[in-house]
């Protein structure tokens, strides 16, 4: 159902006054954790002044370590429903398990599949049952074919609102984070009629690689990016080594913008 052999035009996924595919390129942007209050809105302020039509962050995070912080929880997704209420910026969150469901449905407009779960198969058909837009990240090792086949289990439960996301993957390389896959997205373009985002920030996992993978997104065809900003990335308490600080983003913004003002 996700192929462009069944339908051949873009599928345009809307939450709030965003939309994901179509012609302009959209950026998503936000810390990667939600962790006060002043944090959060001081950092939507600032992505929203740069025209992100959307704000990303974590209340659920799932850590390789149990010892690091594990998110702010229901409290965090309160503050996500703040920031919209307060700037009008709808937002994306991550949803770890079905129990989540119903708080994550109530507080935030888009649902992050994280790429540790692109296989939770239970995960993949509550959010298609819930009806809620959803952003799908690419698991770690995870083949393309896998990506659109857990995409394509989301859509079977009834949801067609599935926004894929090439987040970078494990390769054998250790100078960055993950290997940024942008054959996948080329590759997916001419496959799916989903629309197809690229999150630099994992896919690189340092900072000052993030814009120059956003422009390489945005040239390769991408509907948009996920990136990870915090006003203060030094204090962060998750991925502060791959935040764009506030002037960095308002850099990666002015350097993509014939592509985000594109008709
Ligand atoms: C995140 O977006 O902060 C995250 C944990 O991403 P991923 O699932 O791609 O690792
Ligand atoms: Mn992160």
């Amino acid at each position: 159902m996700v192929s462009r052999e069944v339908q051949a035009h873009d599928t345009v996924v809307r939450f709030g006054n965003a939309a994901v595919g179509g012609d302009k390129f959209a950026v998503i942007a936000g810390p990667c954790s939600v962790e006060s209050e002043e944090q959060l809105l001081s950092v939507a302020e600032v992505v929203k002044k740069h025209g992100a039509v959307a704000l990303r962050g974590g209340a659920y995070k799932p850590r390789t370590s149990p010892y690091d912080f594990q998110g702010m929880g229901v409290e965090g997704l309160k503050l996500l429903q703040k920031a919209n209420q307060q700037l009008g910026i709808p937002t994306v969150s991550e949803v770890m398990e079905v129990s989540q469901m119903d708080a994550m449905c109530e507080y935030v407009d888009c649902l992050q599949i994280g790429a540790r779960n692109m296989q939770n198969y239970a995960l993949l058909k509550a959010v298609g049952e819930s009806k809620k837009p959803v952003l799908l990240k690419r698991g770690l090792s995870a083949t393309i074919e896998e990506l659109l086949l857990a995409a394509e289990y989301i859509y079977d439960a009834g949801n067609p609102n599935i926004i894929l996301c090439e987040r970078g993957i494990r390769t054998y390389e250790t100078a960055t984070r993950n290997t940024l896959d942008l054959n996948a997205v080329a590759y997916l373009k001419q496959r799916t009629h989903l629309p197809v985002v690229v999150d630099p920030s994992h896919g690189t996992g340092v900072r000052e690689l993030v814009i120059p993978l956003s422009r390489a997104a945005a040239a390769v065809g991408a509907d948009g990016i996920i990136v990870e900003s915090h006003l203060n990335p030094c204090e962060a308490l998750s991925d502060g080594h791959q935040a764009l600080t506030g002037p960095m983003f308002e850099q990666l913004m002015q350097e993509l913008k014939p592509f985000v003002e594109a008709a």
